[in-house]
């Protein structure tokens, strides 16, 4: 092969086999791909050792991808039952799972989901390596740390969330201006205190180098983590926050510098009047790299109904231009999610993603919508079940309280508007009570 990356083949001119595939998918130009990707503005992760990817672009010119997160825990541990999970969010419409096993043997569902899944893997290293040294926090060593980034390298991951943002100049700033939840990502946490029990520097930061090396062997895409991701709407936007998102820049630069390809996570809880500065903020700083937002959920109080919270600030982010959702779950705040809790994670992303399509005019977007209209008016009840997006619930709503008249619904009977205008409209008489 003469080339490392997906963004070195782009800066040297060459379309790859990923890149026709994305634009196929886009209804966009394998060039156009190809220069959007050697700018940084749009990543393929695409881990060479990941053979059965159907890759997928990132980045806000493209359509709006979503994140599935899935994995063993000790509540949860047969792999048969995950990798069931996984399948059925592949079917849903995730273009990505985020394997975020925390018990047992990890290695072996990992390696599985790279030799059978099509969607994009993602991991988090730093959770990987607690459970795979079997040891105190604080005797993880710097080299353990960065071993466990290799190990998953070469268990054909395609990104990494790594938690290198957070350094000891931002530790020390985040001491300095306390914040309502201190710090709610899992990996920040973890590092974080590291590095107050050990007196370190994050070992991520200390050696990004190092890790840019493995990322660019295996074409794993960076992502950078937002240990200071605000966790209440109090928080959002505060010095911790920025001053990460700032570190986060810096390293973007330096990453492209060695072709790794990069996205940048972001938060988190936020009100909804802050979204769209806050991602304008974080394309300039990152120079256009894709932002793959955890949310945005727009209020607290709503536990069990964090996937509606999480879909109203994902549509108003993607509209404003981030590029990737991390489905959030009813279940969010309160326990692992069942999979009925998985399914309507991944459709009120899927619905946050569509409505930020359409907003920014991605090509054909809105061709799906004007199907389900023209539906609507024939009232073609089974066209619009299979138009729905999810299908099983519209046919099932219907079918629990079925209409007198078999072509309108129960909502109006005969004061069906769509019915009687159709039949005015048709030269029709129109009786209503009489009918
Ligand atoms: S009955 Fe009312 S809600 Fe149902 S299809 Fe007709 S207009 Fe729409």
């Amino acid at each position: 092969m003469d080339y490392t990356t997906q963004m070195d083949a782009a800066r040297k001119g060459i379309i790859t086999r990923e890149m026709e595939l994305v634009a196929r998918k886009e209804k966009r130009t394998a060039e156009e791909i190809r220069q959007w990707v050697a700018e940084g503005r749009a990543a393929i992760p695409c881990n060479r050792v990941h053979k059965a990817l159907d890759p997928n672009g990132i980045g806000s010119m493209l359509k709006t991808k979503i994140n599935v997160n899935l994995g063993t825990s000790r509540d949860c541990m047969d792999l048969d039952t995950e990798v069931e999970k996984v399948n059925r969010a592949v079917a849903m419409g995730a273009e990505s799972i985020m394997d975020l096993s925390s018990f047992g043997d990890t290695r072996v569902f990992r390696r599985r989901l790279t030799a059978e899944c099509p969607a994009i893997i993602g991991t988090v290293p730093i959770y990987d390596a607690v459970v795979y040294y079997h040891k105190a926090l604080k005797e993880i060593t710097t080299e353990e740390w960065l071993d466990i980034v290799r190990m998953h390298a070469e268990d054909g991951v395609d990104f990494m969330t790594i938690h290198c943002g957070i350094n000891r100049s931002t530790a020390k700033r985040f001491k300095e201006n306390r914040r309502l939840t201190n710090i709610v990502s899992r990996g920040g946490s973890i590092i974080f205190a590291w590095m107050e029990m050990t007196g370190k520097e994050n070992p991520f930061y200390e050696h990004f180098d190092d890790i840019l090396e493995i990322c660019r062997e295996y074409d794993v895409t960076l992502s950078l983590g937002d240990a200071c991701r605000p966790g209440c709407l109090k928080d959002a936007s505060d010095i911790s926050q920025i001053e990460e998102l700032v570190t986060l820049g810096e390293l973007t630069r330096r990453a492209w510098e060695k072709d790794v390809q990069v996205i940048i996570e972001g938060p988190g809880h936020m009100p909804l009047n802050q979204i769209e500065a806050n991602m304008r903020i974080q394309k300039e700083i990152c120079k256009g790299a894709p932002f793959y937002v955890l949310g945005p959920l727009v209020t607290d109080v709503a536990p069990g109904y964090d996937h509606i919270t999480a879909a109203i600030g994902g549509a108003l982010a993607a509209a404003a231009g981030a590029s990737f959702l991390c489905y959030v779950t009813p279940a969010e705040h309160l326990r692992l999610p069942n999979v009925e809790d998985v399914k309507e994670g991944i459709i009120a992303s899927r619905i946050a993603a569509h409505a930020a399509d359409i907003a920014k005019g991605i090509p054909s977007a809105m061709d799906w919508d004007n199907e389900m209209s023209l539906a609507r008016k024939n009232l073609d009840w089974e066209k619009m079940f299979s138009l729905a997006i999810d299908p099983e619930k519209a046919r099932r709503y219907r079918a629990e309280a079925k209409p007198e008249k078999e072509d309108t619904c129960s909502m109006c009977g005969n004061f069906c508007a769509v019915k009687n205008m159709n039949r005015i409209l048709d030269g029709e008489i129109v009786n209503i009570f009489e009918e």
